[in-house]
């Protein structure tokens, strides 16, 4: 059979994880990221396997699909951490991660190509020909991939939010984020607020670990948790802003709780730095990422991709999606399994096999089920969702989907059939 050839858009853990799905499944793969790093809002996450994303986590390496997680996994600088709400958490060190994911595309033969924005493309029909990037490349394939994610541009943040806050997606180096979808004409969809806003406010900072106190420091380096309590009349509640509801929890409110990847991840969207340096420890804070935390954060949850469960974008015959695109889901782990999803079913389509769907006895198949149907109801359309937590670990949990036994998850994986299905080569 003649290789087809996959073009991912984005380079976030949704396109990273497309990018391994298509190349194992026996395609070429060509990944085009707006930046110069790979992760996209990756890059200032860590938090994986905490609660439902070990079930989660479990599945997907049974069904062949368990190359990234590996690696976040030999990455981790903490594993099997426990912090309010969350247990059995590891966190992925911020600095090596990217490089390694970068290492294994190219290792595995995924063509990279940096810097890369794609902002046109050339359509047949409902087909999808080729995309182009700002520098005028010309990129042609048999199907496509969007994984641009959903965070900002800058005016989102202005018009949504408190303003850009200067975070990772660093828009005003590379331009804004500009959604494949949306440039073949599809309508796509927006989160909401509780107040009926659009989008949601990224969740977490990043302070220099270097800024706080030795005693936290050692505290970080040891555990990987610090939880400081926040003085009474310093308490601040940006609990309902956050697109992270897993984390919307009081002692979020009453504590910092901070995590060691590398830097001090901070557990909400924004502090003001005045504030902060006025609780005991944080004297000298600073931002590491966003710049301007004292202030916001990124907005996310604009143009989401209306998709079937086997996640190909309805009314484009050639394009599939993945992450945050593929709905509110939050989340690496989100990102990584419906990433690989809709990598490995951009190949069947290609090749005229018939695409898989995830069942719902498994909490990946329940979970992109689940989200399909929520987006398409006012009330849903207002949740976000993840394994970790909130409304859809609850559900998780009422169905008997969440298991931390290894055994267990691998059985079900091999009661449906798809044990390994993603490490198989589709061509053969
Ligand atoms: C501050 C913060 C902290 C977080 N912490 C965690 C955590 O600890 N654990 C966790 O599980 N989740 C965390 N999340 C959520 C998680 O990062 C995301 O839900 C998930 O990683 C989204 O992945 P994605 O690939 O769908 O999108 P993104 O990460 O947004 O990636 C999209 C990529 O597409 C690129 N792109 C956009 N437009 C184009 C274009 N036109 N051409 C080419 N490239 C384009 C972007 O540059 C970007 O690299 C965090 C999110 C944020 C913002």
């Amino acid at each position: 059979m003649d290789q087809k050839h996959v073009v991912v858009v984005g380079g976030g853990w949704a396109g990273c994880s497309a990018a391994v799905g298509a190349i194992q499944a026996g395609a070429k793969v060509t990944l085009l990221e707006r930046t110069d790093m790979l992760l996209g809002t990756g890059l200032v996450g860590g938090i994986m396997r905490n609660n439902g994303r070990f079930t989660a986590t479990e599945e997907m390496m049974a069904m062949g699909g368990g190359k990234l997680f590996s690696l976040c996994d030999s990455n981790a600088r903490h594993k099997k951490i426990s912090f309010p709400g969350h247990d059995h958490a590891s966190l992925y060190d911020i600095a090596t991660t990217p490089v390694a994911v970068t290492d294994l595309l190219r290792d595995m033969g995924v063509e990279l190509v940096f810097e890369s924005r794609v902002n046109k493309i050339t359509k047949t029909g409902n087909r999808i020909m080729e995309v182009q990037d700002d520098r005028g490349r010309v990129f042609a394939g048999d199907v496509f991939v969007d994984a641009t994610g959903t965070a900002g541009p800058m005016n989102n943040c202005n018009k949504y939010g408190n303003g850009c806050a200067m975070c990772i997606l660093r828009c005003p180096s590379y331009g804004g984020r500009i959604s494949l979808a949306g440039l073949a004409g599809i309508e796509e969809m927006t989160g909401q607020k509780k107040d009926g806003s659009m989008g949601a406010m990224s969740g977490s900072c990043k302070l220099y670990k270097e800024s706080l106190s030795r005693e936290i420091q050692d505290l970080l380096n040891e555990t990987g948790v610090a939880v400081v309590p926040v003085p009474v009349e310093l308490t601040e509640d940006h609990l309902d802003q956050k697109a992270c509801q897993q984390y919307a929890l009081d002692a979020f409110k009453e504590n910092l709780v901070l995590l060691d990847t590398g830097h001090a991840k901070l557990m909400t969207p924004f502090y003001k730095l005045e504030t902060l340096r006025k609780i005991p420890g944080c004297e000298n804070a600073r931002y590491e990422d966003p710049y301007s935390g004292g202030k916001g954060n990124s907005m996310r949850y604009f143009n989401m991709a209306p998709r079937t469960d086997a996640l190909q974008v309805v009314g484009l015959e050639n394009l599939f999606c993945g992450g945050e695109k593929a709905g509110p889901l939050v989340g690496h782990t989100e990102a990584m399994v419906t990433g690989m999803l809709a990598g490995h079913n951009s190949v069947r389509q290609a090749l005229g096999m018939e695409l898989l769907g995830i069942p719902e006895s498994l909490a990946i198949g329940d979970a992109i089920h689940h989200v399909g149907e929520m987006v398409h109801t006012i009330e849903g359309i207002g949740k976000k969702y993840t394994f970790s937590g909130s409304v859809y670990f609850d559900r998780m949990k009422e169905k008997g989907l969440y298991t931390t036994d290894v055994n267990v998850i691998t059985a079900r994986v091999e009661t449906t059939g798809l044990t390994e299905v993603f490490s198989k080569d589709l061509h053969i």
